[in-house]
Formats: C-alpha cells, sequence, structure tokens
C-alpha cells in the first residue's frame, strides 16, 4: 500500500472492476483546481469493464450470497470498510484536496462523514424487520425486505466520496450489488472505496468502481438490464434524462439533484449567525453544494447592513491552495468557471446590483472571487438559477408572507433555512418552506442520521437517516393459508 505522496498512489488511477483493478489505454487527466495542472492520469472504463462488473453483480445476487449472509456478519463487513477508510484517511484525503481544490480540513471531514455511513448503516444491516399482518384464523402473513439486486450509484465531483459511502453503505447492508459510477473531474478518492472494499474483505464482485465517461458509461450502466434500481446524485438535466430511461424500464430511481436554497433573516435574528452561515453556505468549497445557501433574503432596511457584515468577513478571508487551508479554494474547472462568470454577466445584465467581485481572480488555478449581488426582484434569473459558485444573492423583503414566497419562488426545493430567535416564527416558516430540509440558526444542520433530498425539481427520494435503506428494499408479502 503506498503512502506518502498522494500522486504516487498508482493504484487508483484504474478502474475496480468486480474486485480486479484494471487499467485501459484511454486516459483522462486529473487536474488540481489550484493549479490548473494535471497531477496524475485516470483510466477510463470501458463498455467491457462495464458488462464485467454487472454481470459479476448479477451473479452473485443470483447465488443469495449477500442476503443469506448472517445479518450481522453482512455488519461486520460493512463495518469494516470503514475502518479501511480511516486508514486510508490521511493520503486519501490530499488526493481529494488536489483532484477536487476543496480544503484539506474538509477533505479529512469527508473521509470522516464516509466512515460514518458505513458504521451507521452496518448498524442497519441486522435490523431489516418485516412485519407480522393478522389476517385472522387460518393464515400467517409476513413481510420480507427483499434487495434489488445490482444497484447503480451515479456520483458528482463536489463530495465524491462521501456521496459515493452514503447510497453504498444502505445498499450493501440491505444486500445488494454496487455499481458506482464515480465523476470524471474527480475520481480518485472515489475508487479508493475500491482499496478500502479490498482491505475490508467484500468478496469480489460484489462492489465495482468505474471512472467512466458520463453519457457512454453512466448511460450504458441505466441501460443496463441488469441493473434493477438506480441512484443519480448530479444535474437536473441529467437526472431527466436518466428518469426517462428508467421509466421505460420500469426501474426505480432515487434522485438528488441541484438547489437555489434560501436563508431567510427575521428581523430579530442573530446576525453573528448569520454571518456564520454565509461563509459555511455560500463560500466554503467555493459554493459548490447543491444545498448552498445561494440565496438570503433580508429584511428590506437591514440589507446595507447585513452586506456591511458580509464584505467585512470576507475581507478576512484567505484565498488559495486548499492544501493549505484557505478559506476560499478554485471551483473544479475552467469550463464551470467561465459558466459561473457567464451566470455572473446574466445577473448584471439583468439588472442586479453587483455589490462585489464578479470576476476571476488573477493568479494560477480556477478561483472566483467572493461575489454578492444585492436589490434580486423575483423575475431575474439570477435569483432562480442554480450557479454552483461563490456567489450570493439578497433579496430584500417586507414583510414574513412575502420572505416566504421568495423562499418557495424557484422551481427548486433541496434546502430552506430561518434565522429566528423566536421559535413561533421558526415553526411557522418550518411548516410552509418547500423544501427537504430546513436549517434554523445553522445552514447544513443534520448529519448521517438526518434524511436528506428534494422537493420539486431537486429531485425525489431522500438519502441518509433511516429513510434511505427503504430505498434498497422492495417488499414482498407472504400470505400462508394454514389448516
Ligand atoms: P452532472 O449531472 O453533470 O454529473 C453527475 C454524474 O452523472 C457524473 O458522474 C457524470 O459523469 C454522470 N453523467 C453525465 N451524463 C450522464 C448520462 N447521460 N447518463 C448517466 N450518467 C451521466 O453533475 P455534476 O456537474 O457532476 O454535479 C453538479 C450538480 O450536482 C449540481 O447541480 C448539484 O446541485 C448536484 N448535486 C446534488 C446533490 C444532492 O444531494 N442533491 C449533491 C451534490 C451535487
Ligand atoms: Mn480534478
Amino acid at each position: 500500500m503506498p503512502t506518502g505522496k498522494a500522486s504516487n498512489f498508482k493504484e487508483v488511477q484504474a478502474n475496480f472492476v468486480a474486485g480486479n483493478w484494471v487499467t485501459s489505454n484511454k486516459v483522462i487527466d486529473n487536474i488540481n483546481p489550484a493549479t490548473g495542472e494535471s497531477f496524475a492520469k485516470v483510466s477510463m472504463a470501458s463498455l467491457n469493464d462495464l458488462e464485467k462488473s454487472v454481470s459479476q453483480a448479477q451473479k452473485i445476487h443470483e447465488s443469495r450470497m449477500l442476503y443469506e449472509m448472517k445479518p450481522g456478519e453482512r455488519a461486520a463487513m460493512i463495518y469494516r470498510i470503514g475502518d479501511a477508510l480511516l486508514e486510508l484517511k490521511q493520503v486519501g484525503a490530499q488526493i481529494l484536496c488536489l483532484e477536487s481544490g476543496k480544503r484539506l480540513c474538509d477533505a479529512e471531514d469527508e473521509f470522516d462523514e464516509a466512515i460514518r455511513y458505513f458504521r451507521y448503516y452496518a448498524g442497519m444491516a441486522d435490523k431489516l424487520e418485516g412485519r407480522s399482518i393478522p389476517l385472522g384464523a387460518g393464515y400467517i402473513d409476513y413481510t420480507l425486505n427483499m434487495p434489488y439486486g445490482v444497484t447503480a450509484h451515479i456520483i458528482p465531483w463536489n463530495f465524491p466520496l462521501s456521496i459515493a459511502a452514503r447510497s453504498l453503505a444502505p445498499a450493501l447492508a440491505a444486500a445488494n450489488c454496487a455499481i458506482v459510477k464515480v465523476p470524471e473531474l474527480a475520481p480518485m478518492t472515489a475508487l479508493l472505496l475500491g482499496r478500502a472494499c479490498e482491505m475490508a474483505e467484500v468478496p469480489k464482485g460484489i462492489v465495482s468502481i468505474l471512472c467512466g465517461d458520463g453519457p457512454q458509461i453512466g448511460g450504458a450502466l441505466v441501460r443496463h438490464p441488469d441493473v434493477s434500481q438506480v441512484v443519480f446524485t448530479g444535474s437536473v438535466a441529467v437526472g431527466q434524462q436518466i428518469m426517462g430511461v428508467l421509466a421505460e424500464r420500469v426501474v426505480p430511481c432515487i434522485t438528488e439533484l441541484g438547489g437555489k436554497s434560501g436563508g431567510i433573516v427575521a428581523r430579530d435574528a442573530n446576525l453573528e449567525k448569520v454571518l456564520d452561515s454565509v461563509y459555511w453556505g455560500i463560500f466554503f468549497h467555493s459554493g459548490q453544494v447543491c444545498s448552498a445557501m445561494s440565496r438570503l433574503i433580508v429584511p428590506r432596511e437591514m440589507q446595507d447592513e447585513i452586506i456591511h457584515m458580509i464584505e467585512a468577513k470576507i475581507d478576512t478571508f484567505s484565498v488559495g491552495d486548499g492544501i493549505e487551508n484557505n478559506d476560499i479554494t478554485p471551483v473544479i474547472s475552467e469550463t464551470h468557471l467561465n459558466g459561473i462568470i457567464g451566470s455572473i454577466e446574466e445577473g448584471i445584465s439583468e439588472g442586479a446590483r453587483l455589490v462585489r467581485g464578479g470576476h476571476r481572480l488573477n493568479r494560477a488555478g480556477f478561483f472566483v472571487a467572493p461575489t454578492i449581488f444585492a436589490d434580486i426582484h423575483t423575475e431575474m434569473t439570477v435569483g432562480k438559477k442554480e450557479i454552483f459558485g461563490p456567489v450570493l444573492s439578497l433579496q430584500p423583503y417586507d414583510d414574513d408572507a412575502e420572505a416566504l414566497a421568495i423562499a418557495n419562488g424557484t422551481d427548486y426545493g433541496l434546502a430552506a433555512g430561518v434565522f429566528t430567535q423566536d421559535i413561533d416564527k421558526a415553526g411557522w416558516f418550518s411548516d410552509r418552506l418547500d423544501a427537504g430540509q430546513v436549517y434554523v440558526n445553522e445552514w447544513y444542520g443534520g448529519g448521517v442520521e438526518t434524511p436528506f433530498g428534494g422537493m420539486k425539481m431537486s429531485g425525489n427520494g431522500r438519502d441518509k437517516g433511516q429513510e434511505a435503506i427503504f430505498n434498497y428494499v422492495q417488499t414482498k408479502n407472504v400470505a400462508i393459508r394454514i389448516g
């Protein structure tokens, strides 16, 4: 097991195909967003690798090996994957930092979160109990939680390890096999899950991890006749396409898509808490978070004071390489950077007031200046479209009903927040916000234990928490006539 310099970590530049590391002639550069330079080459999986992965997984499913394993043993196996990730954390966090641009401390946190998923869902593997249903004299009736078989997991680049872990762990707990399609822009950390499965002695073929082209390998995966359940995390456009394919195949799909989430600042809010959430909500990982707080909905007469406070906070931010834990780190790619700048220009042309930033930083790598727009009106796209960068839009309101209408006024429904010291107000808004999660006084409240997912165009189904396990089982009812 090579350790030390992350760039020497050759193994995860291959694909983990049914338990074997397979290289290919077709390689892509893994770019470090802080420098714009390639630090490793990664093999792209072929259709043949995909076929091997799925057919081996289907064979294992048909053998009933995972389903018939004692639940406590399956739990122990999943727990060991978490243990292996803990061993891999030091070098793995460096790789994650290099390939995604995020801060090293956040890369380490991402390992901790991934480890927690394996531990949490290991704890559910031996609690997948059915029900017995009384049918009167002469019957015994019970339910079984059956696995689907081969599940597909399609992963985005912003949290490649923790998002892969959050669906892989419950899928395994429910005795499914899994093919994980990792993102081309940040593939190596998620490929490390293959190494973790080896270290945990997961029987070969239960898990395959493939880096491949989205439309080609991802597309073939969702069309594959042996794939019987899919979880997709990524953009709305690709999610819609995948759901279309799966509708024809009558295969269920969990989608975790984008967002344009708004935090409502009440007049009595503790503004220190708002400021903390502004860093975490929109400038952490340069705003490349699905549930980012990309909008702040503020009392009209307080907008200038709040802007002033945020600007003073931004003045304290360090900018630079994530490996040095700078506050502001790069965005993932040149293409993504250009998209962000395009969205900012769109906002300016719509008449949104650009208070700060709005440009690329004059340095190597893909850095965008922390950007603030103010005086957003409901009809502007800059207040509705997901930008996925360090761009905060402030929209003023006069009364609570208007604040609620603004918060709910996009096609998305991933997260929402309220900053208030009044529990009645917190409850009033929380009840009425169209969002899968509501954060009160702290953006990203909750954790591995709490269900997560979107309303409206932000997706369907829930990851995390006890809810997620039911994505990976199908109920079978057995009615027995006795006597
Ligand atoms: P993306 O949709 O471009 O790609 C996601 C994954 O899908 C990648 O692995 C990609 O290779 C694959 N893919 C692309 N085309 C495909 C196709 N035709 N068939 C099958 N697979 C295909 O998204 P991205 O740019 O990687 O991620 C950013 C988006 O993800 C943002 O919109 C963000 O909000 C969203 N996101 C949502 C959550 C959530 O939990 N709701 C979490 C993280 C990111
Ligand atoms: Mn990269």
